[in-house]
């Protein structure tokens, strides 16, 4: 269900379905029209405006040439009137008469009618007045002047007034030249003034040379043919263009055309700026005198310029303000459509949120019933309880309905306990903490917000043992609303920890009345060794103390003796590698007790990680050690003479020819045998008998290495089992042994003496030939005669 059904539109017409481009699209067409229209009005005026002062400008300029052309007129008439009416007219006079007028004029001159008689009188005349090279003169087909031809009749310039620096055509003949002779005659005719046809003017700068002659006969009152005639050359060029803007700056293009000849009309002046292309034109006749001059007047450039046209101004106007009013309804309409579907998505997004909140809340309440195994607590500010789940009602045995909104959680303590951490809380802070708070106040306990062990009082009176967790609840804006506490039943716990403490104790104790020491000793699976748990005997053991023990496990090895700790080492990996019990006997040498002997044993067990873990036992058996030494001793030694007995002999034997068998070396052996003893212990009787035995033991030990081996075989036979000595030795020796004996006699007895055979290893021997080679001495000796060495070779 949309929220919004009916939406206002968008400046009360768009519909906001409708793309925001297109809106601008609308907008910017219709912009363009109505610009269109309006660049077309602005145009027409604009054309109307132009023609009008075109127009305007056009006429002003035509009066100022008909204007121009009746005062070139006027005053050539003034001119003629001033010979008219004079009797005689001067040189001096002309010429202040004509200077003022020079204005827009070539030159004014005066030409008189002479006779081809008078000439000749005339030019002296001339002469006379000061222009001594005056003379009748003609152009010729060059155009110089040049002495003119004798004629009936002249018509010679006489004064003249003029701009030009070539000076003045002072005797120049006009009837000599056609075009000027008709004009002169038209002027006759006329009996006024009459212009000439275009014509080179003489005696005027080449730029303003071309011209016409304004004439106008002079006659006097009653006479009926002019004696002369008045002129003004006129330079169109000077005429026109003389006060006007230059040729940049002049809005008209003018151009005047002779119409006196029918089949070319001569351009008599054109403005130096060309006529701008435009339709914009006008032509009108203007008279001089006799003639009509065709002027035709355009507008320039510079005037289209002046005058260019709004229109481009008004089209990037209306273009801009249509794009800027397209683009500001773009912008509205999509900022609008956008905004709109914002507030949708918004209100979507709180819809969800909604749902969503309801969803946790539902799901809070789900998890306050389904922890029922947790008791879980809020309070408001004051502390009364105003939630109670299930798990707390089972664990408490009150019903929700009895405590949310009457009861704290003060109410649910054991007072005695509150009581307490209220005052060591108190003590701590320096001020006084109500028992309300206690249970919420943190004690500055390392980690603070843990879980405190409290006992909760039930309903029907029994203590139950909690571990608590009190939190004070923030709402949204982080402002405290009420505390939440987290009630755990630890009944059980206690109870199991309380069983441990006991088994715990009971180990130790255990442990402490057992002889030597009980441990966990652990290996890693990558070879690392630890302690898990060492018994104070260990202790004892090792002389190391339990934490250098548990921290550091190879301090073990360093108490261990040199010689025994790579064994130990070898039979512990044995051990872990075959999982079979570990045994092994081995020396510790320590700081107080010297050196010990000990017996470890320990079953190994794998552990899922890959390591190794023993429960095993060590002992001291230093006195186990000792006896067993001396039992040893015993039972290689003889009784009766101290010495090595048979099974020694037989035992070191085996190792020394193992030896020389492995790598070489020297072996001898020397047997003896007492002469006759037999006798001797009949003579003296069997105690005499151990006594001498006694006695040729401590003689032969005398002269004995202590690398030399001295055993009794048996009865009154001996062995010396020399290591290291070859024949020769052997047989010095046993020389030495036997003269030594003899030399010696025993008390009682008297002298006693042996016989003696000798034996040296021969490579490949055994250790029963060997004998056997010595036992052949001593029986080769008794039977040479007894108390002597035989050497026995072979
Ligand atoms: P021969 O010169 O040929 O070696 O003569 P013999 O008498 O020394 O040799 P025989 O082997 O006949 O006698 C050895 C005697 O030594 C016999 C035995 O009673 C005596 N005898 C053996 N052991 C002991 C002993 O431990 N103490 C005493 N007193 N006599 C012993
Ligand atoms: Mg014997
Ligand atoms: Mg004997």
């Amino acid at each position: 269900m949309s929220l919004h059904p009916v939406r206002p539109k968008i400046l009360g017409f768009i519909s906001e379905e409708v793309s925001a481009w297109l809106v601008a699209l609308l907008v910017l067409l219709a912009g363009g029209i109505l610009t269109g229209l309006l660049a077309w009005a602005t145009l027409n005026q604009f054309h109307s405006q132009l023609r009008q002062r075109f127009q305007l400008l056009a006429n002003e300029r035509y009066s100022r040439i008909e204007e121009r052309f009746q005062d070139q007129e006027q005053r050539l008439d003034g001119l003629r009137r001033f010979f008219a009416n004079s009797e005689s007219v001067s040189r001096a006079e002309f010429d202040g008469y004509t200077q003022p007028l020079l204005l827009r004029t070539q030159a004014y001159s005066f030409a008189l009618r002479v006779s081809g008689a008078e000439r000749a009188a005339f030019e002296q005349r001339v002469r006379d007045e000061g222009i001594t090279t005056f003379s009748v003169r003609e152009l010729n087909t060059r155009g110089e002047l040049q002495l003119a031809a004798a004629r009936d009749e002249y018509v010679v310039v006489v004064y003249s007034q003029t701009q030009s620096r070539l000076g003045s055509p002072l005797g120049y003949d006009l009837l000599a030249q056609p075009l000027r002779r008709s004009t002169l005659e038209r002027a006759d005719q006329l009996g006024g003034l009459a212009v000439s046809q275009p014509m080179h003017l003489v005696s005027i700068e080449p730029a303003y040379a071309r011209g016409v002659l304004l004439v106008a006969p002079v006659r006097r009152e009653g006479e009926p043919k002019s004696f002369g005639y008045v002129m003004a050359v006129i330079s169109m060029r000077q005429l026109l263009a003389d006060g006007l803007p230059d040729a940049l700056h002049d809005y008209l293009s003018v151009r005047i055309l002779d119409l006196s000849t029918n089949d070319q009309h001569e351009v008599l002046f054109e403005s130096t700026n060309d006529p701008a292309p435009s339709d914009l034109s006008t032509t009108r006749l203007v008279r001089m005198a006799d003639h009509d001059y065709q002027v035709d007047i355009s507008p320039s450039e510079a005037f289209l310029q002046a005058n260019h046209s709004s229109v481009g101004s008004v089209v990037i106007l209306g273009g801009l303000l249509s794009l800027l009013l397209s683009a500001l309804l773009y912008v509205l309409v999509s900022q609008r459509q956008r905004a709109l579907r914002m507030v949708e998505l918004r209100t979507q997004e709180l819809h969800e949120r909604e749902q969503e909140l309801r969803g946790t809340h539902g799901q809070l309440r789900g998890v306050l019933n389904a922890a029922t195994q947790v008791a879980i607590i809020a309070t408001d500010l004051r502390g009364v309880i105003n939630t109670f789940n299930p798990g707390a009602e089972q664990m408490l045995g009150y019903h929700s309905v009895e405590v949310v909104g009457h009861m704290t959680l003060e109410n649910l303590h054991f007072p005695r306990e509150l009581i307490t951490r209220a005052a060591e809380l108190s003590a701590r802070y320096g001020k006084a903490i109500p028992t309300c708070q206690a249970m919420l106040v943190e004690g500055g306990e390392v980690g603070g917000h843990e879980a405190r062990e409290w006992t909760l009082v039930r309903k029907d009176g029994s203590h139950l043992p909690v571990n608590m967790l009190a939190t004070p609840v923030l709402d949204e804006q982080g402002l405290w609303v009420g505390h939440l506490a987290i009630c755990i039943d630890i009944t059980e716990r206690k109870r199991v920890h309380e069983a441990l403490a006991a088994r715990d104790v009971l180990l130790k104790k255990l442990s402490a009345h057992v002889p030597g020491g009980i441990y966990q000793f652990k290996m890693e699976f990558d070879g690392r060794f630890s302690v898990i748990y060492a018994s104070d005997g260990i202790r004892e053991i090792y002389e190391l103390e339990p934490d250098v023990l548990l921290l550091n496990a190879e301090s073990i090895f360093t108490r261990i003796h040199p010689q025994d700790v790579s064994r130990v080492r070898k039979s512990i990996r044995a051990s872990a590698d075959n999982l079979s019990p570990w045994r092994e006997e081995y020396r510790v040498q320590l700081p107080e007790r010297g050196l010990r002997w000990v017996r470890g044993e320990a079953t190994p067990e794998e552990l899922p990680g890959g390591g190794v873990l023993w429960h095993g036992y060590i002992s001291d058996i230093s006195d186990l050690k000792r006896v067993e030494e001396e039992l040893r001793a015993l039972s290689v030694t003889d009784a009766l003479t101290g010495i090595h007995n048979r099974r020694y002999f037989q035992e070191r034997l085996t190792t020394e020819m193992a030896r020389v068998e492995r790598g070489g070396g020297e072996l001898s052996v020397i047997m003896l045998d007492i002469d006759h003893f037999k006798r001797i212990n009949d003579q003296y009787g069997h105690a005499v008998g151990d006594r001498v035995l006694q006695a040729v033991c401590e003689r032969i030990g005398h002269r004995l290495r202590r690398t030399d081996v001295f055993c009794r075989l048996g009865g009154e036979e001996f062995m010396v089992l020399c290591p290291d000595i070859d024949g020769d030795h052997a047989y010095m020796l046993a020389v030495e042994l036997w003269q030594g004996l003899r030399g010696a006699p025993v008390d009682v007895v008297g002298v006693v003496t042996a016989s003696f055979g000798i034996a040296s290893w021969r490579p490949g021997e055994g250790a029963d030939s060997l004998l056997l080679r010595a036992d052949s001495g001593v029986y080769a000796a008794k039977q040479g005669g007894r108390d002597r060495v035989e050497r026995q070779m072979h």
